[in-house]
Parts: C-alpha cells; structure tokens; sequence
C-alpha cells in the first residue's frame, strides 16, 4: 500500500421493546480467539502470491469460514505480473441480511514479497485484518443475529505489489472482485466498502484516509466511541492506496480502517519487525469490536 500526500487538513441486530425502551444486542468480539487465528496465518511463513503457502493459507481461511456455517466460494484467477502469469485466489464468504443489498468487509491475506533472508511473519500486514474478519464471521454466525445488510466477507489476495503499485502491479484481488462487481445485477447494490489492514500493531492508532466516505467514517467513530475507544480513532491528514482504492473509482462509500504507523516512523512495516511480539490482542479487540458496533447500528442500518 502506498501513501500520497493529500492535503494539509489536520484535524438483529435484536430489537426488543420493553416499557417503551429499546435496546440492540451487539455480539461481543473474543480478541483470543483473533489471536488463535493469527497465530494460526502466521505459521504458514511468508504467504505472498503465486506461493504454496498463499493457497494453503486461503484453503485454510475458506474452511474455516465453512465450518463456522457460511457460505463460502473460491475466486480463482490468473494475472500476468512481473514474477509471470500467478495463480490468484479471491475467498467470498456471505452472511445473508434482511436485505439483498450488500456491504463488503474486506481484508488481504497476502503478505510482501521481501528479499530471500528477511525473516517476514506478516503478522500485522496480513494476518491481523484476516484474523479479524474471521472472527467476525465466526461471531456473527454463533450469535444467530441476521444483520440488515446481507454481508460479503471478502478475503482479497494479491494487494501486496511486486515492485511498485501500477496498473499492472498490485491490488490484483480487489481489482479483480470490483470488475465483476460492475458486471452483476444493479438489483443487488453494493452500498459500501469496509477495507481492514494492519490492526494488530499494540500501539494503535487507527487513522482513515483523508479521502474515506466522510458518513462512513463519522458512523465508524461514533461506533468505536459506544465501546469506549474513540481516542484509538481519527483521520489520516493524507491519501492511501490500498484496496478500498478500486472501489472507491466506482463510486462506492468506502473506508480503509488501517493504522499506517507501525512502529517509530512506520520502521516495522515490510521488515521483520512485523511480528507476532508488536501485535496485541487488545488492538484486535478495540477493531474487532468497533467493526461490530458498526454493523448492527441502526443508524448504519438505516442510513446508507
Ligand atoms: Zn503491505
């Protein structure tokens, strides 16, 4: 993913009534679990594209998602990059709402490519958006909550560019999914784009691009406030291409909940810091939870 400099600005869901009161159930985000996730992605080793390990790692990701209940398809597709053509695989996996309008919960699962020699675990970069959204899915699908949105989890590979991002290099998957996405049926819309990388870092700060859906994003802060983590959330005084990017050339509301300071000037990104000692469990639960505050908000609900 890579940073532009923008601008300067700083800056089932169970209802129930009782005695006129109402009251939204949330489901409660077990950050252990997202840790046993991510332990789990970490021990494939480097999982960048095109590798064994990349296909183990997604074939694991889409059972496990089976064995929490939901449905889950395998996007395979082929992409000419500069390492040659390379097996890709995109993993859908969808939580039907109340409605057939949909939003996208999205995360890679690739890691970089780094130079032979690097010891590289990907541990934020990668594993820790993966392991939340399966997290999220196995919570969601336990608490027997049918959201208003039907939800599609979608676990991109190939964000990850092999020199430098262009339209040839990187964002494959989420390119690939926004191109179908255009050719399926208007009857079914798209009514947002939830993109999660990098939220494992255990000094968070999570900060959205200046760029992200400006409703969206308000809606996200006042969800992290509800489970009392708003000063874990602001906006980011610039641009980023990640893969939120081609959906929002669609026109889609899209926000990119990511925390692009991992470690002292963002050192421990794409280095062998990016390891399981600078994650914390913690971090997967303020993120986690957030996410879950937001999807079965009413307003949410309601407004988009
Ligand atoms: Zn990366």
């Amino acid at each position: 993913m890579r940073i532009f400099i923008f601008c300067l600005i700083c800056s089932g869901l169970l209802l129930f009534t009782a005695c006129g009161s109402k009251e939204t159930r949330v489901p409660d985000f077990d950050e252990q679990n997202a840790l046993r996730l991510l332990l789990k992605l970490v021990s494939f080793g480097p999982r960048s594209s095109g590798t064994a390990a990349n296909l183990r790692q997604a074939e694991f990701i889409a059972a496990a998602a089976e064995k929490y209940g939901a449905v889950t398809a395998r996007r395979k597709f082929k992409c000419m990059t500069e390492e040659g053509l390379l097996q890709f695989v995109n993993i859908e996996v969808v939580i039907p709402g109340r409605q057939k309008a949909f939003i996208i919960i999205g995360s890679h699962f690739d890691t970089k490519k780094l130079p032979a020699g690097v010891k590289f675990e990907g541990a934020n970069d990668g594993a820790s958006s993966t392991a939340v959204l399966l997290e999220l899915i196995r919570t969601i699908k336990d608490s027997g909550i049918r959201p208003e949105y039907t939800l599609k989890f979608v676990f991109f590979d190939g964000e990850e560019c092999f020199t430098s991002y262009g339209a040839n290099d990187g964002l494959f998957g989420s390119k690939h999914y926004a191109r179908q996405l255009k050719a399926q049926n208007p009857a079914s819309p798209c009514r947002a784009v939830i993109i999660l990388d990098m939220v494992g870092d255990k000094d968070l700060k999570i900060t959205l691009p200046i760029d992200s859906d400006k409703r969206l994003s308000e809606m996200l802060f006042k969800a992290a406030d509800r489970g009392g983590n708003a000063q874990y959330f602001d906006y980011l005084p610039a641009a980023l291409l990640d893969d939120h990017t081609p959906f929002q050339e669609m026109g889609i509301p899209v926000i990119d909940i990511i925390d692009f300071e991992f470690g002292p000037g963002n050192s421990f990104w794409h280095s062998s810091e990016d390891n399981i000692k600078n994650i914390s469990a913690k971090s997967l639960k303020i993120v986690g939870q957030t996410a879950l505050n937001l999807i079965f908000d009413e307003e949410f609900a309601k407004k988009l």
